[in-house]
């Protein structure tokens, strides 16, 4: 049992790290800036961790960055306010994804205009179908070879899908269940205390505030461990956390420190 234990909450939890912390934080935000060298080595991380369910880092930026701008009205990718289910938002998210990976779909001339990482001959290794089988694969003789009983098994499809469940789990909660410490217009929120088991990104109300800031946490018993790493690897040199403009200085405006007034969002059927 310690063995599958340990082989779940490893893979929940390395995944998730280079999901928030490549994905999320540089793909989709450029928070900071990093060599070409620990860009591929990020990369390649996320690949593996995330394995049968890896998420090409450029489909995910532009699909996030449309999140932000048309956030929870119903150009947003995954607003919960336009579903019945999570399923039936995760499918919509697919879809939305599956264009932009196979470049079906283009997406608006804004949604590129900052850097993406691009690594065309891993991504298409990477998001080939054999491939994710064999990851699929390994973690079922895990299963096979340690698991006490059968029921554990209940556990594989979580280990099939982890990138979008964790994904849907951030945009589902996030979105609709805690509390908001500023009105950003969307229907953002801090799902508190579960942030911890997806290390800071359930705080959304925060980050909807401000995309770029680098820590989600706000107040004192916020905690984003996140941000931590990054601090240090900052602190040594692997990353360089970028510096932090306000928007309205950004816009020549002076810095209103009131929270900023509602802005019109569709409203969709609440369930
Ligand atoms: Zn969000
Ligand atoms: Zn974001």
């Amino acid at each position: 049992m310690a063995v599958i234990l340990t082989f779940f909450f490893a893979h929940w939890f390395l995944s998730l790290f280079f999901h928030t912390f490549f994905l999320h934080r540089f793909a989709s935000h450029q928070m900071y800036t990093t060599s070409k060298g620990w860009e591929r080595i990020f990369y390649l991380s996320t690949w593996f961790t995330q394995g049968s369910s890896y998420l090409v880092p450029r489909a995910y930026g532009v699909m996030h960055r449309m999140h932000h701008v048309y956030s929870d009205t119903e150009k947003d990718p995954h607003s919960p306010h336009f579903f019945k289910d999570v399923w039936g938002m995760m499918m919509h998210t697919r879809n939305i994804y599956n264009s932009f990976v196979t470049r079906k779909g283009m997406p608006e001339a804004q949604f590129t205009k900052e850097y993406l990482p691009e690594w065309d001959r891993l991504d298409r290794f990477a998001d080939h179908f054999a491939t994710r089988i064999v990851f699929g694969v390994m973690y079922t003789l895990v299963y096979v070879l340690f698991a006490p009983s059968p029921w554990w098994y209940l556990l594989l499809p979580i280990h099939f899908l982890m990138g979008p469940v964790q994904g849907a789990i951030v945009n589902w909660c996030g979105h609709k269940y805690g509390y908001a410490n500023y009105k950003n217009g969307d229907h953002s929120k801090n799902s508190e205390p579960w942030g911890i088991f997806l290390l800071g990104e359930l705080f959304q109300n925060n980050h909807h505030k401000q995309g770029d800031n680098p820590n989600f946490a706000r107040k004192w018993f916020e905690l984003d461990p996140t941000f931590h790493v990054m601090k240090l690897m900052n602190v040594v040199g692997i990353i360089k956390l970028k510096k932090m403009v306000p928007a309205a200085v950004a816009a020549g405006h002076p810095v209103d420190k009131k929270p900023i007034a509602e802005k019109q969002v569709a409203h969709p059927v609440e369930h």
